[in-house]
């Protein structure tokens, strides 16, 4: 660990033996709030939804605190920015972000951490207007540095001498990831409004034990670890009692959830627990990798009424020579097995990848390789990727990088196929029934949804979110599917 002012060393060492502590009192009351003048904050996400849960435990853990939630990072007087670092654009998002509040809001103190504060603190540090910068591997302490750091703590900002120059390098709070156990988590929503949140994402799993040659995640999130299965039916519960009926569950590399955990636990266990031990109506699962979409798994989503007929599985390339260089852990036959097997037993089930094009060395041929791939697989719709080089990963020393117009080209023809197939397939579901449940978007006296087989749907009169119902699906309008409510279901029982 480096720490750069001893008053954090000892906000440090007590944060330790806290979450020590919170680790055997599991599942008591949150800690009371300590702060008698109350500060307000603000968190800013950047990033996948692992780093907005991440936000979200920040957030959880600073109300404890005692703190208040600000509006906006412009008239909050701690902001904390929670960065991602998966491409150079994202970083630069970051800064751009520093040099925004720190021009609208120049007394704020601003705390940088996320994945971009953990590959590169120093060059955070520099910047004029950062406070403190705190690396992944101890954003569990964020919420009490934060606590002290704010001008009304009880720690007077003095004391921790704050680095507001541009020439004044700010703390920096970081470690060994690969010796962090901790895994935060909280809810994420779609909206900031109560009101308008529908289908909470719960992380169940962070990290990543692989070591993809693009990516800098492993380096900034450290190994797979996973929420205990008791935590994770707790979490479902409170959303149950909450009112929703959809939740997403979300991870870094999901299919691993469990392995850490001793006894070692599958997913395909945890997921069945919640669809046999929870009253939650529909649960999606976000993204799994594809030879970790075992036989079971797929018989287990295609059976049960309560999880979504939804299948994201990361393909990146079509080229075996591509997988390859990636030191991805398939070739192409094998994914190809994997959705053949997913379309067969769920004939209506979405079913969707990650692509990268524009790693070094994929040349026209590898790229027509993956293109032709793509066309015979039975995508309903794709997220393409143009490669970032990360410094530090192994692809970034690679030769044979491949210029950005070339990409940015390659990219455009992927998105033109996949709008062909994704047509094709809304085009297939007209006049076919389907669950979906009713979010907060409503116009021209129609309400939106979202299908079972993550579908949008615009669905006739104005219905209040959070509602699971029947649709008949009636045409397809540009990108939604237009239909009518039919009926609304009672709860589906299992077990
Ligand atoms: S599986 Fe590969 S791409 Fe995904 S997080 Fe792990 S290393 Fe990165």
């Amino acid at each position: 660990m480096r720490l750069l002012r001893p008053e954090l060393l000892a906000i440090e060492s007590c944060c330790r033996k806290t979450q020590n502590a919170a680790s055997r009192r599991k599942r008591e009351p949150p800690i009371a709030p300590y702060n008698s003048t109350v500060a307000s904050f603000f968190v800013e996400n950047f990033g996948c939804r692992a780093t907005q849960a991440d936000g979200a435990a920040i957030e959880r853990q600073l109300l404890e605190k005692g703190l208040a939630r600000g509006s906006s990072a412009i008239d909050a007087e701690v902001v904390v920015l929670n960065t991602c670092t998966v491409t150079a654009s994202a970083d630069q998002d970051a800064r751009a972000a520093i040099r925004r509040i720190k021009r609208g809001n120049p007394e704020a103190r601003i705390i940088v951490t996320g994945c971009y504060a953990q590959r590169a603190p120093e060059e955070i540090s520099r910047i004029e207007g950062v406070s403190l910068v705190v690396g992944n591997s101890h954003k569990h302490a964020l919420p009490t540095l934060a606590a002290n750091l704010a001008p009304k703590g009880f720690v007077s900002v003095a004391s921790i001498g704050v680095g507001t120059a541009a020439t004044e390098a700010a703390p920096v709070v970081i470690g060994d990831i690969f010796a962090h156990t901790e895994l935060m988590a909280a809810p994420v929503f779609d909206s900031e409004s109560a009101a308008e949140r529908t289908r909470p994402n719960l992380k169940i799993q962070d990290g990543c034990n692989n070591r993809c040659s693009f990516c800098v995640i492993p380096y900034v999130r450290g190994k797979s670890r996973s929420l205990t299965m008791d935590s994770v039916l707790h979490e479902v519960d409170s959303l149950v009692e909450a009112g929703y009926k959809e939740i997403v569950l979300s991870g870094i590399n999901l299919g691993r959830w469990g392995n850490d955990l001793r006894p070692r636990v599958r997913f395909e266990e945890l997921v069945r627990n919640i669809v046999e031990n929870t009253a939650i109506p529909k649960v999606r699962i976000s993204s799994v990798e594809p030879m970790d979409w075992s036989n079971e798994l797929i018989a287990l989503v295609a059976e049960s009424p309560k999880i979504c007929k939804h299948a994201h599985a990361p393909l990146q390339s079509g080229s075996d020579r591509i997988l390859r260089k990636m030191h991805r852990r398939y070739r192409p036959w094998h994914y190809a097995d994997r959705l053949e097997r997913i379309r067969t037993a769920m004939p209506q089930a979405a079913i969707g990848a990650d692509v990268m094009v524009g790693f070094p060395g994929e040349t026209d041929e590898h790229f027509e390789e993956t293109r032709s791939f793509i066309e015979s697989l039975p995508f309903t719709y794709l997220h393409v990727f143009t490669y970032s080089s990360r410094p530090g990963t192994p692809s970034a020393a690679m030769a044979e990088q491949v210029p950005v117009y070339v990409a940015r080209e390659r990219n455009k023809v992927l998105r033109d196929l996949i709008a062909e197939k994704k047509h094709g397939f809304m085009e297939s579901l007209v006049g076919k029934e389907i669950e979906a449940v009713t979010l907060t978007n409503q116009r021209d006296g129609m309400t939106e949804a979202l299908t079972d087989n993550y579908q949008k749907a615009m669905i006739a009169g104005e219905h209040t979110s959070n509602q699971l119902v029947r649709v008949r699906l009636d045409r397809v309008d540009g990108e939604s599917l237009l239909g009518v409510i039919t009926s609304v279901p009672s709860a589906h029982h299992e077990g």
